[in-house]
């Protein structure tokens, strides 16, 4: 089926098209330098700029596609999770398009969204898989048995997520918003092994019953403590150091946790997604670690790892190709939408 899926949980407008788990157009429009200042998202700010961003982007993806409107067999929306007021300009803007060209709507999940995005990175995409993203709004580890049914949050962040994190130690080291680049960038020439800061809940204790939950709050008051320590001993700071250390420890954990699950599950597949895999360091550790435990790793391009329009129009197309109604009109925006919720399907009458 063609889809044109609607992405609006954060600071990026995604409009994407797809033919099925063919890729065929993926416009995004981000409103990250409006937050810059702020050093970190400002939700209304966000809400305001999908206003501003959706019509020129959908314009701009049908071109790029070379439809028409009147070509869709389906429109999708991220209802959940995500900022309450960026979600809701998505939401009614899906709603309207889906009305006015009288197509079915479907309201889906954007975390199983990230997941659906690999089945456009081309290769068949083989299940169960552990799947870990990591974003400014997200940490989850999830076990995966079929995409559009059977989706299980293992574990997810119970304070800052790992980009949140990124931003937060490059704002202390006075480094630019956003933070994970420029750590990435300043950790280049730096020893990982410096500084031993602490790993949070990542004992094999921490792991039992099942619980891979992700704690990166204690690990940010020890880089600042560490900072103002040597400070007030006056030794210099040697930046490079400090975030190559903050790096290592926030991917030993990632990497460790996913690992780990994969092996409790007898789960040989890992799949990265949101927008932290971006570093450098991550995606060298996961790729290396899995090697030695057997897992075969997949990473989708960085375009449809970040939030997009695309992965949310390919997990609708996955829902109708296997038989799934579309929503109906009854559902709105909801900011805590657990991931179970692979679709909304409003109530119906
Ligand atoms: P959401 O959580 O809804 O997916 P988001 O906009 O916060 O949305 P993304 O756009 O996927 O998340 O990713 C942005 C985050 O990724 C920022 O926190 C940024 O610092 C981080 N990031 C980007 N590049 C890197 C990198 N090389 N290393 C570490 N973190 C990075
Ligand atoms: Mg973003
Ligand atoms: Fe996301």
């Amino acid at each position: 089926p063609l889809v044109l899926g609607i992405e609006t949980s954060c600071d990026e407008t995604g409009i994407g098209i797809v033919r099925g788990r063919t890729l065929l157009s993926n416009t995004i429009a981000s409103s990250m330098d409006e937050h810059a200042r702020y050093g970190g998202v400002v939700p209304e700010v966000a809400a305001r700029a999908h206003l501003e961003a959706l019509q020129p982007a959908i314009e701009a993806a049908v071109a790029e596609a070379g439809i028409g409107l009147d070509d869709l067999d389906a429109v999708a929306v991220t209802s959940g999770p995500g900022l309450a007021g960026a979600l809701m300009v998505g939401v009614g803007a899906a709603k309207a398009l889906a009305v006015s060209l009288d197509k079915p709507l479907y309201a889906v999940n954007h975390l199983v969204g990230h997941i659906a995005a690999d089945i456009l990175a081309g290769d068949e995409v083989e299940y169960p898989t552990v799947a870990l993203l990591v974003s400014g709004g997200h940490t989850s580890l999830l076990l995966v048995r079929d995409l559009v049914s059977d989706v299980e949050l293992l574990g997810e962040t119970v304070d800052d997520a790992a980009g949140e994190a990124f931003d937060k130690i490059a704002r202390i080291l006075g480094l630019p918003y956003p933070g994970g680049p420029e750590i990435d960038r300043a950790a280049a020439t730096g020893d990982p092994t410096a500084i031993r800061f602490p790993r949070g809940l990542s004992r094999a204790s921490d792991m039992a019953e099942h619980r891979y939950d992700f704690s990166f709050s204690g690990l940010k008051t020890a880089v600042a403590r560490w900072i103002e320590q040597a400070e007030a001993a006056g030794t210099p700071i040697d930046t490079a150091d400090v975030a190559a250390s903050f790096r290592e420890a926030v991917v030993d954990v990632l990497v460790t946790k996913a690992l780990d699950a994969c092996d409790r599950f007898g789960v040989p597949r890992l799949l990265l997604g949101g927008g932290v895999i971006a570093n450098r360091r991550l995606r060298e550790v996961a790729l290396a670690r899995a090697a030695e435990a057997g897992v075969a790793v997949r990473i989708p391009p960085l375009s449809l790892c970040t939030d997009n329009g695309a992965m949310i129009a390919a997990l609708a197309a996955q829902l109708m190709a296997t038989g799934h109604a579309p929503s109906t009109l009854a559902f709105g925006a909801d900011s805590t939408l657990p991931v179970t919720e692979i679709q909304v399907a409003g109530v119906t009458a």
